[in-house]
Order: structure tokens, then sequence, then C-alpha cells
């Protein structure tokens, strides 16, 4: 039983490997040179607790000499031991100011003991790459620098410099290695442009087909507050109504009940006259009555209600976590609350402070700022950029809508907005969100979605660097 269970899965083993290097015989010579790349950059550990992306960016690098790019145009750029940036450049004429590839090639922590497979072997099962990385956001960095490769091969003459940051510590919150942050305040000169391309948007698959094509413009901006109450205190045998930890929970439970107010900008806007179509009922209503005008709470509560969409009409603030007193048998002295908040990017920070504080309405209560926002401007809608990406995205997937986004969460692009370079969220891979596993469990892309999303970066930078040509 044991020998024949052997043999079955000896049998069946040999089967997968001959089929799989069966698939990556058909690929072209380009599609296999980026598997490799691919493969080479998701097997490298880049983890903050054990990962290396010094590695990970000098691997690149070798690529990118091996591929025939100028040593002199490729830096790799090392803040600490284990945290390392990449920048290259493929040079143009020069007729136009500089575009910049930005992908970080830091990856959110992966426990072996977690996942179903490793997650740093790159597996390519049922049509579907799986690995730590696969998607978040090593599959636009490979895919950056194949391409970069293929246009110095092709002898490829832009009209601007193209311009390949790799950056690491994006996926951290708070890190002093942060790639881009670093990039841009020591390094500006290497990487100054008239505008970015980055993660943070992307399609998205619905029942396996390809249904809509987000371009991120917007990010809102994050920052959190920490409410305090201090108060004498005593003794618990003798309590007071106003003690710290009443007086707190009743100015969260006021917040609790607020809404700050709905507005929208030309990116919600434009995002919502697309995705109006796409729903019915009130929500659909809902969404009308908010682009014709109306902001009262009635007509717009279907929106409210539901998480996605009030985020994205309004900034939000929300107590994440709380702590107070600290003896079982004596009132506090001290209670605190986080609150962290989403601000529209367009809204001043220190107007959300004065609306926190009113809205709380108790002088007892500290609002104090944790930490100072990064700002973020809304890139425009470049009519450059939104032109290619319709134009290639109606070649490629006819009929799928490109539509622009703001995004609750932050990428590399806030530190891009924030120095005054347009960034632009588009990669046109096309994911299952319900199972992607970006920064979950069992990370995966579909093969053909992953190499299709290669061609439509091509075609993008391409059009981007020189268009015409
Ligand atoms: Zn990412």
């Amino acid at each position: 039983m044991r020998h024949l269970l052997f043999g079955g899965t000896l049998a069946a083993l040999l089967a997968l490997v001959s089929s799989t290097a069966g698939a990556a015989d058909t690929l072209s010579p380009e599609l296999q040179a980026f598997r490799q790349i691919y493969q080479e950059l998701v097997e490298i550990n880049t983890t903050d607790s054990v990962g290396d992306t010094v590695q990970a960016a000098e691997a690149m690098a070798a690529r990118l000499r091996a591929g025939g790019i100028p040593a002199q145009d490729i830096r790799v750029i090392s803040t600490a031991p284990r945290k390392g940036n990449l920048v290259a450049r493929l040079r143009g004429t020069g007729a136009k100011r500089p575009l910049l590839l930005v992908a970080h090639i830091d990856v959110v922590e992966a426990k072996r003991e977690d996942w179903d497979f490793e997650p740093f072997k790159l597996q390519e099962i049922n049509g579907y790459f799986r690995a730590r990385g696969a998607i978040d956001d090593k599959a636009m960095a490979s895919i950056f620098v194949a391409n970069l490769i293929e246009f110095h091969k092709q002898g490829f003459k832009p009209e601007r410099d193209i311009i390949l940051a790799l950056t690491t510590d994006e996926e951290l919150s708070d890190s002093p290695h942060d790639g881009a942050r670093v990039l841009l305040e020591r390094h500006r000169d290497l990487i100054d442009a008239e505008l970015a391309i980055n993660e943070g948007g992307g399609g998205t698959l619905r029942n396996g087909k390809p249904w809509r094509l987000s371009v991120q413009l917007a990010e809102k901006v994050y920052q959190t507050y920490r409410l305090e109450v201090k108060d004498p205190g005593g003794h618990s045998a003798s309590g007071r109504r106003d003690s710290a930890i009443y007086r707190l929970a009743e100015g969260l439970d006021r917040l609790a009940k607020f809404d700050f107010p709905a507005r929208l900008s030309p990116v919600t806007s434009g995002y919502l006259e697309r995705v109006v179509g796409t729903e019915d009922g009130a929500v659909a209503d809902a969404i009308k009555a908010l682009l014709a005008g109306k902001t009262d709470a009635p007509s717009i509560k279907p929106l409210t209600e539901r998480p996605a969409y009030n985020a994205q009409i309004r900034t939000t603030c929300v107590a994440t976590q709380l702590e107070a007193g600290h003896a079982e048998n004596a009132l506090p002295q001290t209670a605190r609350a986080t609150i962290n908040c989403r601000v529209l990017p367009d809204e001043a920070v220190t107007d959300v402070e004065q609306t926190l504080v009113r809205v709380i309405a108790d002088p007892k209560i500290a609002v104090i700022p944790v930490g100072n926002a990064v700002l973020s401007p809304p890139s425009p809608l470049n009519p450059e950029v939104m032109g290619a990406v319709e134009r290639i995205t109606g070649e490629m997937w006819p009929g799928v809508p490109v539509i622009p986004t703001m995004s609750g969460g932050y990428t590399d692009s806030r530190w891009l907005r924030n120095a005054g370079i347009p960034a632009y969220g588009v990669s046109g891979l096309f994911t299952d969100p319900g199972t992607s596993g970006v920064h979950g469990l069992n990370e995966q892309v579909g093969v053909k979605e992953l190499y299709d999303a290669k061609a439509f970066l091509y075609r993008l930078v391409r059009q981007l660097a020189a268009p015409g040509k």
C-alpha cells in the first residue's frame, strides 16, 4: 500500500513536472526571461523580520547589467543591513522629463506553518503562480525589470528617460528606511520625474473574467489621534459619575454617532459616475443623489451604511484602541483611546482635529495628534495617462471599464505626490480580491493574468515614453 501510494504520488509528480516544463517551453524567449526574473525575485525572502531587500536589489541590478543596461545607470542604495533600493535609468532623448516606474520589493511577513505551501518558493500550479509577493508587489517589480531589458535590447529610444525605482519598507507603516521617502529626500536627482507609475490600481476579476480596471489617482491621508482624560482618581468604594473612563466613553459615544460631511472630488465623482451603472436600487439612487449635489443624511444613507462607499465619500475617524485604569479597586487616573482617521486628500488635517474637539465636546478630553500626516494631493486626471490606459485596455480587454479610484490605504505614491510627482496606480494585473491572498495567506495570481499585465505595462510605458512609436 505504501509503495503503491508512493508510486502513484511519484507518477503524479513527474506528470506535473513535465507538464509544467512543457508550459514553460512554449513561452516566447521574452516571457521565459521574465519568468526567471520573477522567480528569482519572489524566492528572495524580503520580509522585515528575516528578509533582505539588499539581496533582492542586487539580484535585479545583476539582471539589468546582464541585459546590457550600462552599469553606471544602475545604483543599489542601502541605508542599513538588509535594507536596499534599486534605481536604474534607460536613457531617452531628453525631449521630455522622465517617467518613473515604482515598485516595492519588501513583502508582508509569511509563516510557513500558516500557509498551505512554502511562501518563498515559486510554484506554478493549475494556472496560478503561488508565493508571497506573487502579486504585491514583485509582479510589477519583475515586469518593470524585464520590460526595461527588452526596451534596451530593441534599441528603443524614448523621448524621456525611463527610471526604475525598486523600494524597500513600503509595507512598514513608519520605517526610517522607507525607500520612496529616502530616495526623494536624499537622491531626488536620481528619481525626479514628470510622472510616476506605481501599484495601487489594477484589474478586478469577477467570476474569473476581467470586470473593471482601476487607476489609482488619490489616497486618503492617514492621521492618528490620542484622546486622553486625566483625573485625580481615588478609592473605588466612593465612585463618581465623572470618572476618567465614563467621560472618555461618553466622548467616544458622541464620536461614534457622528459622520463627517460627505464631499466629492474629481476622482471620487469620476469613480461614482462609472460604478453607478453596476449598482441598482437604493444604492444607485443614493449615488445619483450625491452626484447631483445632495449630501443630506437621508439621501445618502445607503452609501453611509456601506463601509466601502462611506470611505469614498467622507473622512472617517474610528476608535481602534482603549487603555484605562491601574487597579481593580481604584478610580482611573488616566483613560486613553486611539482614534485612527483617514482624511480626504483635499481636506485640511487641522480641520479634522478641530472637528474631533467639537464633536467630543468635553474640554477634559484632550485630542492629541500622533505623528505628522503625509499630505498627498490627488494626481490630476492626466489625459495622456488616462487616454493611453483606456486605449490599451480597450484593445486588450474590450468592454472593460477604466475607473479612477481613491484608496483608503496608502502606497509609495503618497511620498511621490507629497513631493510634487503625480503618481498613477495602474498595472493591468487582474486579480480576484477574494482569493489573491495579498497581505494574507497563500498569495496567488493567474499565470495568464500575470503575462497579460506584463504586455499591458510594456505598451503603457512605451506609449508614455514615446507616443506614436
Ligand atoms: Zn504593495
